[in-house]
């Protein structure tokens, strides 16, 4: 199938060809006809999908189609002669900056002017772009909210709303902000909300949201992506850096994404990586605006190995074909590993996801496997194996938090050791450091049961059900819609209806 048989125009097409995609992706044969059928539009697709294009394209062709609402002005005002017709709620800095760039990208032969809007930034040039008239804007919803503060946005003329990673903005204690700019946008409008999944949060937006939506998934529910093999290795705590430096060095890895738990981590797994000769920067919330872009563009030249990133400050990393992502520690929110490893495999291609795992994270492993439903092989490397007089110890989560995460299924001890603390499982294999132990995520689990994924893409595209996630008629001027909610609620710890987090926001 080729994008011209998706209805787009000429110069969209013409974009499209210079990006050298020959064909839609799932969640684009989908996405760009719903969307084009101007209704509202509940798609689940996590990042890498090419879920941006999916709803960035239709967006530029409808514009194109009809004319702006006239713009009305106080006598004798000029007035900009653009009014936002369309925005794009994003959870960060980084996603928001990638998306305007699509939209720049594909928009190259329409003469729309886009904006991206995020803090940490001066307000006063974004406020002369603004005055300057913008069509099409991508903000984070903390300085969108300060431009309304003061007056400097009108968002009355708004056609098309979207809200890209749903799933993360609510994690991030953004519900209240988006509430208080829905109550700002004009009833009438097409709804788009994207996220990677479903959580009862998102269930209870898209119902106040969204109108007899599209629904769309492209993958099945909290699964991982089906290009990304996943492997996890045991290690002792305190052997880590060493065998993540062993693994880049012996693989010859050059471009690898390291999570950590908390910014402290990062910092410091950054800085032993340059003592061990392996180049590394950290990025998180508390960097600049310029240290982060500065690291990420490094990282996408290729001159920096390894990019040591926090949850949040991850979201919205967009590098083509990204082939190793490492999890140094695992996320106490099971929700993070499949954003996490959707950060490799990207658009079709093979990604590999290893998991350096210690005796105390045993329980984060068993909730993730619950929540991907398959089972991930313990693996271990010769010499890093772990200590069998170790006992799981609790997990400090920066902010003086601890959390214990070390009751789940057993780790694998060395064979010459016997017993062992836990129950004593035997590795799936040893093979350690190849590419080798690569295994298809769409095969069955190891231990035969159903992988997550299986069969997953090309859903074709329907109606909700009645009664599913935004299924029900929204009551346009009711709960999202409705001009709700005093004070700015958001920012100081996770507050409103999100947060599953148990870690404070990091952007
Ligand atoms: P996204 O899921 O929107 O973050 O997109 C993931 C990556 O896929 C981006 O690097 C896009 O440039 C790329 N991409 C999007 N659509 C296509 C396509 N049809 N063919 C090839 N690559 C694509």
């Amino acid at each position: 199938m080729s994008f011209s048989t998706l209805g787009l125009s000429e110069p969209l097409l013409r974009a499209l060809d210079e990006c050298g995609y020959t064909e839609p992706t799932p969640i684009q044969r989908q996405a760009i006809p719903a969307v084009l059928g101007g209704g509202d539009l509940l798609a689940g697709a996590q990042t890498g999908t090419g879920k941006t294009a999916g709803f960035t394209l239709p967006i530029l062709q409808l514009l194109s189609e009809r004319a702006a609402a006239p713009a009305s002005f106080p006598r004798g005002s000029a007035g900009p002669r653009r009014v936002i017709r369309a925005l794009v709620l994003t959870p960060t800095r980084e996603l928001a900056a990638q998306v305007e760039e699509n939209v720049r990208t594909y928009g190259k032969y329409l003469s729309f002017r886009s904006m991206v809007m995020f803090g940490g930034v001066g307000i006063h040039p974004q406020i002369k772009q603004l005055r300057d008239g913008v069509d099409i804007l991508v903000a984070t919803p903390g300085r969108l909210l300060d431009h309304v503060s003061q007056r400097t946005i009108d968002l009355s003329r708004v056609e098309i709303l979207v809200l890209d990673e749903a799933d993360r903005m609510l994690d991030m204690g953004f519900i209240r902000d988006i509430r208080k700019i829905l109550a700002l946008l004009p009833p009438r409008r097409q709804n788009l909300l994207f996220s990677a999944t479903f959580s009862d949060e998102i269930k209870a937006l898209a119902d106040s949201l969204l109108d007899e939506p599209d629904l769309i998934e492209v993958a099945r529910r909290n699964a991982t992506a089906e290009t990304v093999a996943q492997r996890v290795l045991a290690v002792g705590r305190d052997r880590k850096r060493e065998l993540l430096s062993h693994l880049i060095r012996q693989n010859d890895w050059c471009q690898v994404l390291v999570f950590t738990r908390t910014k402290h981590g990062a910092n410091r797994l950054a800085e032993q990586l340059n003592k061990d000769g392996i180049t590394a920067m950290a990025i998180h919330g508390n960097k600049s605006q310029g240290a982060r872009t500065r690291a990420l563009s490094e990282f996408k030249g290729g001159t920096l190995r390894v990019l040591v990133a926090t949850d949040i400050a991850a979201r919205g990393i967009d590098i083509a074909e990204l082939p190793h992502v490492v999890n140094f520690e695992l996320p106490n929110v099971p929700e993070d590993y499949v954003h996490r490893i959707g950060r490799t495999g990207r658009a079709g291609a093979d990604g590999e996801a290893l998991s350096l795992v210690c005796i105390d994270e045993l329980k984060f492993l068993s909730d993730i496997e619950r929540l991907i439903k398959r089972s991930l092989p313990r693996e271990t490397v010769p010499g890093f194996e772990l200590d069998p007089n170790d006992r799981p110890e609790p997990i400090e989560l920066g902010g003086g938090r601890r959390i214990n995460g070390g009751l789940g299924r057993g780790m694998p001890r060395p064979a010459r050791q016997g017993g062992g603390a836990q129950d004593g499982r035997r590795p799936a294999s040893t093979s350690g450091t190849g590419q080798d132990a690569r295994r298809p995520a769409s095969g069955g689990g190891h231990d035969g049961r159903r992988s997550a994924s299986g069969g997953a893409a090309g859903h074709e595209g329907r109606r909700a059900p009645a009664g599913g996630p935004g299924a029900r008629r929204s009551s346009r001027g009711g709960a999202a819609d409705g001009h709700s909610r005093g004070g700015r609620g958001g920012n100081g710890g996770g507050g409103g209806g999100g947060g599953r987090r148990s870690y404070g926001r990091d952007d």
